[in-house]
């Protein structure tokens, strides 16, 4: 039988409040501003959810986790991460590997791509080598270059098992 393939893209931006955790590919990264958001506001995570579920025509992340539930208040981005996963393996389908760029003016990313990779590889039970995390900044315009926003977008392409 001829492979199989599905691809699913995903988008997300917050804005950034002084005195909020940073929380990035699930990872704690020093700061003096963080994302305002119902969650952890982890836009690398909140993009890779929606990447997942995109490829499985499954929704979006606004649907399965909404912001008016009080149970992903302040809640481990991870989390959403498992359950889209969980909902694309149920469904027949494996990571092949995904590719995802985080867009921030401050703070300065690349001493931290390694680590995300690391992170989102183990999050997804992949190899790295299956794991990309680009980082870029705002150049100084728009909400990003200002500091007011980060963004993150994801690409991920699944095989059928
Ligand atoms: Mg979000």
């Amino acid at each position: 039988m001829a492979a199989e393939f599905r691809v699913g893209v995903g988008h997300d931006v917050h804005r950034l409040e002084a005195g909020r955790p940073l929380v990035i590919g699930g990872l704690t990264i020093e700061h003096d501003r963080g994302p305002a958001a119902h969650s952890d506001g982890d836009v690398l995570l909140h993009a890779l959810t929606d990447a997942l579920l995109g490829a499985v025509a499954l929704g979006d992340i606004g649907e399965w986790f909404p912001d008016t539930d009080p149970r992903w208040k302040d809640a481990d981005s991870t989390v959403f991460v498992h359950e889209a996963l969980t909902a694309v393996r149920e469904r027949g389908w494996r990571v092949v590997n995904i590719d995802a760029t985080v867009f921030a003016q401050r703070p300065k990313l690349s001493p931290h791509k390694a680590a995300l990779r690391e992170r989102l590889a183990g999050l997804l039970q992949l190899d790295t080598d299956r794991v990309s995390v680009k980082a870029k900044t705002g150049e100084r315009v728009g909400p990003i270059g200002r500091e007011e926003a980060i963004a993150a977008d994801a690409i991920v392409l699944l095989e059928r098992t």
